[in-house]
């Protein structure tokens, strides 16, 4: 699977983005709305569309996500105070863009649950 999405856009240059890491296979980049004191998106460059779409077969690029991630936060000086490492899937996870994407956000405390309840009461 290689469909063309938002984030692949970032990859290939086609559209900007403040990039703050980039191997072979990943790309880091801030976020456009951020969420925290910092906010990053790392994300595979090849096209995994949702959580549900990881396998065996590509858990690999998944697990070196989160080794970018925590190399983001030691260099950012945040890793030891904490931080929150989050991927949205599908409408009830709040995901907007299906390219799978570690939010990395840091620089604050935050609360729990994360969330804000989208459902109106009866
Ligand atoms: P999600 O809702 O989990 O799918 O997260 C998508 C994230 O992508 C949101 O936090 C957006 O602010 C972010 N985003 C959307 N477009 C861009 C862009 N062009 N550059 C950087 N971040 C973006």
């Amino acid at each position: 699977m290689s469909s063309e999405t938002l984030f692949t856009k970032i990859v290939n240059r086609e559209i900007p983005a403040d990039i703050i890491y980039e191997d072979d296979l990943l790309l880091a980049f801030k976020d456009i709305n951020p969420q925290a004191p910092f906010h990053a998106l790392v994300i595979p460059k090849q096209v995994i569309a949702t959580a549900n779409d990881i396998t065996a077969e590509n858990s690999d690029v998944v697990g070196k996500m989160y080794v970018a991630a925590a190399k983001i936060a030691k260099q950012e000086g945040f890793a030891d105070d904490g931080y929150r490492l989050v991927m949205n899937c599908n409408e009830h996870g709040g995901q907007t863009v299906y390219h799978i994407h570690l939010h990395v956000l840091g620089g604050k405390p935050m609360g729990w649950p994360p969330y804000t309840d989208k459902a109106k009461k009866a």
